[in-house]
């Protein structure tokens, strides 16, 4: 994946806690090294570039729901002031009540002051983060997350929502359960994303895939608490 067209950044989710959702550019993750994401080569270094392209974006905002989803290919902390404050005043604009941003672990400090900021105007901020699993060895040694010595109590001390990542080689249907199970226990909601092939090492696992379909997706398809995304664009943003 590379720079995402104009017209993927835009989407309205339906289903399950309905909201809109934008795909905004930003400088980038900082962390990059996840062994199964080329999500973060869709950045650009020059702010005022991304401002231009996120300000376009943001207007297809309505507001129908309330809730806006902020994603952006790394962290919230990787958008420009100037697209946080066009961010804040379409809040204001549009009355939403609810927005939600991603994050990786290394800038959970930032979070309680990105909350306050929006609190302040009566936004509630949710924060969201790719976990992935939470079996540790697994994350740190194969998937290089960035997260060691990361607890699920201590991951929920910062954030409200988790993603993991399921049908990937290693996995069975016993372990997906327990992911999910752990997530739902100390997170409000949990996204679960069937690994999409890209340019990247880690490939999806067609058998792991068949186990999630037919012992993991029946259990949870109807919880309005866990969003599961067979493919990496369900959410209709991306490429
Ligand atoms: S999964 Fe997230 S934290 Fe990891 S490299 Fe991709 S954008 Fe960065």
């Amino acid at each position: 994946m590379g720079t995402v067209p104009f017209e993927c950044r835009y989407s309205v989710i339906e289903e399950k806690n309905p909201r809109e959702i934008v795909l905004l550019r930003g400088r980038g993750c900082q962390w990059r090294r996840c062994r199964f994401c080329d999500y973060h080569l869709d950045f650009c270094k020059d702010p005022e570039e991304n401002f231009r392209l996120n300000s376009r974006v943001l207007k297809q905002v309505s507001g129908l729901y309330g809730r806006l989803e902020v994603i952006n290919s790394g962290s919230f902390c990787d958008l420009d002031e100037k697209t946080m404050q066009a961010i804040l005043d379409l809040c204001r604009e549009k009355e939403m009540t609810t927005l939600y941003f991603e994050s990786h672990w290394m800038h959970r400090e930032e979070i309680p002051s990105l909350k306050s900021r929006f609190q302040q105007e009566g936004i509630t901020v949710k924060t969201k983060i790719g976990v992935e699993t939470f079996d540790e060895r697994f994350r740190e040694s194969y998937l290089d997350k960035g997260m060691n010595g990361a607890s699920p109590e201590e991951i929920s001390h910062f954030f409200d929502q988790v993603c993991l990542l399921q049908g990937i080689p290693g996995q069975t249907a016993d372990s997906m359960r327990k992911d999910i199970d752990t997530g739902l226990s100390l997170f409000e909601r949990v996204c679960v994303n069937i690994m999409t092939k890209n340019t990247k090492p880690i490939e999806p696992d067609p058998e792991v895939i068949a186990q999630f379909r037919s012992q993991v997706e029946p259990i949870y398809r109807e919880n309005p608490r866990v969003d599961i995304l067979l493919s990496n664009t369900d959410f209709g943003v991306g490429v």
